[in-house]
This record gives C-alpha cells, sequence and structure tokens, in this order.
C-alpha cells in the first residue's frame, strides 16, 4: 500500500532548505544568515547560550517568565557570570532597568531577554531594550518563539544578534523545527569560545562550518522532511494571508479575552496589570482567591473539551488560567467558547 505522505515525498534537497531558510529570514526581518534547528526551539535557545556564552562573560539575564530561569541555569552551567535582572510576572522589563543593570555592570557583553512570554502572558518592548543594548556593545540574544507572527519581530532594526524562533505558537506549524537568526558578531563571539559546542547536535558553529560556509551545498544530515515542508507551508500561509492580518488577529483575540473575561463577572482579572504589556500569543487571568485555577480549567474542559485553556504552570497552577488563542485557535469563535467555558466553571 502506498501512503501520500511517505512514499511520494521526494527528498528535501539543499536548495529547498536554503530556500525556506530565506523564507525565515524574510518573516524575522533580518539580513543575517538563518540556521534552522532541527529540534523544539530549546534546541536553538540552549545552542545559542552554549555558543556564545563562557567563563569569560558577563551576562544580565532577564526574567520575565519561566523561560528566562532556564537560560540563567545555562549560562551558569557555560561558567558565565550572570546578572539575574527579575520582574514580576504581570509587568514587562522597562528599558530604563535594563539600562540601569547594564550601567552598575559595564562588564556585562551578552544580554538575554524573552520577547513574549507564552506562559505568563507578558511582552517586553524590544525595540527599546536594543537601543539599550546596542549603545552598551552588549551581544543581544532574543527568545520570540512566542512572539513571532503574534507582534512586530524586526530583528536587524532592534540589534538583535541571535533571533530564536520556533513554529508552533502563532505560526500554527509544527513543534519539531526551529530556527535562529546569527549576526556576524555573533558568528565571531562564538568561534572565539573554546567551549561553544563542535560536533554536538547544539553546535551553531557546525552548521556554519558545513552548510553556510560551504555553500549550502549538501545538508550536514537528514533534514526532518516533514518538519521542513511545514515550516514552508505556515510561513508562505502567513504571507498569503498578510502578516499584518495573522498580527491583527491575535490582538483582537488578547483584546477580546482581557476583556471579556472582566465582564464576565465571575472574579476573573487579567493577569499582568496593563494592557499594553499583555501579549497578543495568550492571555493569563487571575482566578479569585480560594478559587484553585486547575480546578476550573479541568471544569472548564468538562463543558468545552475544545478549548485552549491550560492552569499556569508550577507555581502558578493555583492562581492563573492560560487561554492560548495562538495560531489557528486566534479566532473569535474559539475566544467566545473559551469564556463561556470559563464562565460556566467558575458558576458552577
Ligand atoms: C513556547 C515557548 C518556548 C518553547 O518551549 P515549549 O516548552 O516547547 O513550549 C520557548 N520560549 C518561549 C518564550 C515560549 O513561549
Amino acid at each position: 500500500m502506498t501512503h501520500p505522505l511517505l512514499d511520494d515525498l521526494a527528498p528535501l534537497t539543499a536548495d529547498r532548505f536554503a530556500a525556506i531558510e530565506r523564507q525565515v529570514a524574510g518573516l524575522l526581518h533580518t539580513a543575517q544568515d538563518v540556521v534552522i534547528t532541527q529540534g523544539e526551539a530549546l534546541l536553538p535557545l540552549e545552542g545559542c547560550i552554549r555558543g556564545a556564552a563562557g567563563p569569560g562573560t558577563t551576562a544580565l539575564n532577564v526574567i520575565t517568565g519561566p523561560y528566562g530561569q532556564t537560560f540563567g541555569d545555562w549560562l551558569r552551567d557555560c561558567g558565565a557570570k550572570v546578572v539575574d535582572l527579575a520582574v514580576p510576572y504581570h509587568a514587562a522589563v522597562a528599558p530604563e532597568q535594563v539600562e540601569e543593570a547594564l550601567a552598575g555592570h559595564p562588564e556585562i557583553d551578552f544580554v538575554s531577554l524573552v520577547h513574549a512570554e507564552a506562559a505568563t502572558g507578558n511582552t517586553n518592548p524590544v525595540a527599546e531594550i536594543g537601543e539599550v543594548v546596542r549603545r552598551h556593545g552588549a551581544l543581544f540574544m532574543l527568545d520570540a518563539v512566542a512572539s513571532v507572527a503574534a507582534e512586530p519581530l524586526l530583528t536587524d532594526a532592534w540589534g538583535v544578534d541571535l533571533c530564536v524562533i520556533g513554529a508552533q505558537k502563532a505560526m500554527g506549524g509544527p513543534a519539531g523545527v526551529s530556527a535562529v537568526s546569527v549576526s556576524e558578531r555573533a558568528w565571531q563571539r562564538m568561534a572565539a569560545n573554546p567551549r561553544a559546542p563542535r560536533r554536538s547536535y547544539l553546535s551553531l558553529l557546525d552548521w556554519k562550518e558545513r552548510w553556510i560556509d560551504a555553500g549550502r551545498r549538501g545538508l550536514p544530515h537528514a533534514p526532518a522532511q516533514l518538519e521542513m515542508l511545514a515550516l514552508q507551508a505556515c510561513v508562505e500561509r502567513i504571507e498569503a494571508t498578510g502578516p499584518e492580518v495573522v498580527m491583527e488577529r491575535h490582538a483582537a483575540a488578547a483584546r477580546a479575552v482581557r476583556a471579556g473575561a472582566v465582564a464576565l463577572g465571575v472574579g476573573l482579572e487579567p493577569y499582568v496589570h496593563e494592557a499594553r504589556h499583555a501579549a497578543p500569543v495568550a492571555t493569563t487571568l487571575r482566578v479569585p482567591e480560594a478559587v484553585d485555577a486547575s480546578a476550573v480549567v479541568a471544569r472548564a474542559l468538562v463543558l468545552d473539551p475544545g478549548v485552549p485553556l491550560v492552569a499556569g504552570g508550577g507555581a502558578l497552577a493555583q492562581e492563573m488560567v492560560r487561554v492560548n488563542h495562538y495560531g489557528p485557535n486566534a479566532s473569535p469563535e474559539v475566544v467566545e467558547r473559551s469564556l463561556a467555558a470559563l464562565g460556566g466553571a467558575l458558576a458552577g
């Protein structure tokens, strides 16, 4: 028996792989190299940190959610000195706070920041922060997994040296493929780092040597073909729809959930205090005191198993409900059903 996906698929050529890289570069507004990494976004995020940071590094690690915690752990593991700038999860980091941290530690030469945090529902002002980081001269790494396609992402204009994306959130693609743009200075930093992974799946330098510098003629290992085709399909869908239209769908869903949750009158409040700090990709809500958020989500999912509701991770599981209105779920129908299920769960 033949199967259209398994038997009739032509091999993914180096040319096609390179073309998909350029399409992703277009989405990121970057003229830098883009490396497509064949794994979930944690792969390039870890690859960036282990490649760029070492015992001689002083890193400013901005923590506005759980991913920032993880970056700090990796940075310390690499031997870097880490200055943590932690901001309460209900807000965004202010450029002035970054400026102050840099002024207090002139030796900082690496800054890691998460753009939007799907886990906590906030988004950070990267354009302004990028300006501050550029003035200081540090290498700037951005986790844009939860912002790409949901809100503007101007990699080069914002001075981002390492911009990591994944396909699984607002792009509406698979989780098994991700990408990172790498500036010339970031390549130099990695090349000068004796501890940067080599001959390793985490190694971005291996991709540079064996793929980019070799003229993108032969892939270093077998491409994850289905994920690559899916990545191309979702980039092309965004282009065909219009990136502004896709972004506005996410922003509209976020506005509707924020306003609708309060209008339900069941004690739900936006977790992120100010609307301008709220991420378009997902909306977090605080449940009334003495109510358990995971129980609310469980009841809501009994009422409507199809809605994209989850309780907050870890310690947030008690107090936070998250509406993951991204990708195909960035629609008025899904928003309405999510709110109805939450209303029913809290009224019952
Ligand atoms: C979703 C997300 C990732 C990817 O991690 P998962 O644990 O696979 O979801 C990375 N960074 C951020 C900011 C994200 O929102």
